[in-house]
């Protein structure tokens, strides 16, 4: 159900895109409080949708866990919560739009053709022989140089010919790539801005690029920095990567409150859920969001400590 807000509605519509390979951890949560909160403060809409295209990397039962975590911490989507895996007719008709402009091409090249010729597709196929099962590519020009302002990083470019090269939209497997299936969806759910972990930047040019091919609208964009243990080691590979506790979600909300660069006191007489969600937009300020990796001292517990 879409949550009642007595504020005039603008424009502004976000989302939180998770993968189901594993229940939310602290990291995650960082993205998702801090699109939510970027949705609240411009009086947008906020959406959530499951990245669920690639079943050999999900883990059973994960997109209904970050779910209940989602929900336990009041982040709830305003509109039905989409799954990619229903959406392969979408993407199809994309790709088949790409494939009649000569935009995107059957490619036959292995790993082991591209190693030969530098490690990236440039321009045509260099198969030692063609493939039962070839991958579909963007065809991505010389001169295909791509500048964006990112909200919390400043301006950032990337020559995506050169850096990246003909990137795939679907691959060898069967499976649709995350960068079509990502820039058809914010499309058709008329995503403004994208709000997510540093760690996806890289693919930002290659979404651009692929948005004015299928002459979509480019969102505007804020990532949000890589939480890293106090040992300045990637989130991910480290124990807090704990999953989160839906009984107990104020100390997460906190830390990933205090990572989004917000200051603690703003949310430390908060007690329950609704009261710190409450406190949280009244005082979000995104020019606080730090453009650095940010430590994160401790989550999924209820012994919250200041990151250091
Ligand atoms: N599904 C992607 C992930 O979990 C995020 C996609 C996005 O935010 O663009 O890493």
């Amino acid at each position: 159900m879409p949550q009642v807000d007595a504020r005039p509605a603008s424009g502004y519509v976000g989302r939180f895109a998770p993968s189901p390979t594993g229940p939310l951890h602290a990291g995650s949560l960082v993205a998702a409080l801090g699109s939510w909160l970027m949705a609240r403060h411009h009086r947008g809409r906020w959406l959530v949708r499951i990245e669920d295209l690639d079943p050999p990397r999900e883990m059973p039962g994960a997109a209904a866990a970050q779910l209940r975590m989602l929900e336990a911490c009041g982040l709830r989507s305003d509109g039905p919560v989409v799954r990619q895996s229903g959406r392969d007719a979408l993407y199809q008709a994309a790709l088949d739009r790409l494939l009649a402009s000569g935009d995107a091409f059957v490619c036959h090249c292995s790993r082991s053709d591209l190693a030969m010729h530098g490690g990236r597709h440039r321009g045509r196929c260099v198969a030692a022989s063609p493939r039962p099962d070839p991958a579909i590519r963007l065809r991505v020009p010389d001169g295909s140089r791509i500048a964006f302002d990112d909200a919390v990083l400043g301006r950032i470019e990337q020559d995506v010919a050169t850096e990246v090269g003909d990137f795939v939209l679907r691959r060898a497997d069967g499976l649709w790539a995350y960068q079509l299936a990502v820039v058809v969806d914010d499309g058709a759910q008329g995503v403004t801005d994208i709000v997510r972990g540093a760690d996806l930047l890289d693919s930002t040019a290659r979404q651009i690029l692929l948005q004015r091919r299928l002459g979509l609208p480019t969102p505007r964009y804020a990532h949000l920095p890589l939480v890293v243990d106090g040992h300045g080691h990637k989130l991910s590979k480290s124990s807090q990567a704990l999953p989160l506790r839906p009984d107990d979600p104020l100390p997460a909300l906190r830390a990933a409150w205090q990572a989004l660069g917000q200051a603690p006191a703003a949310v430390a007489a908060a007690e329950s859920v609704p009261a710190f969600l409450r406190s949280a937009t009244a005082a979000f300020q995104p020019s606080r969001m730090p453009s650095v990796p940010v430590a994160l001292a401790a989550t999924h517990n209820s012994d919250v400590t200041n990151p250091d």
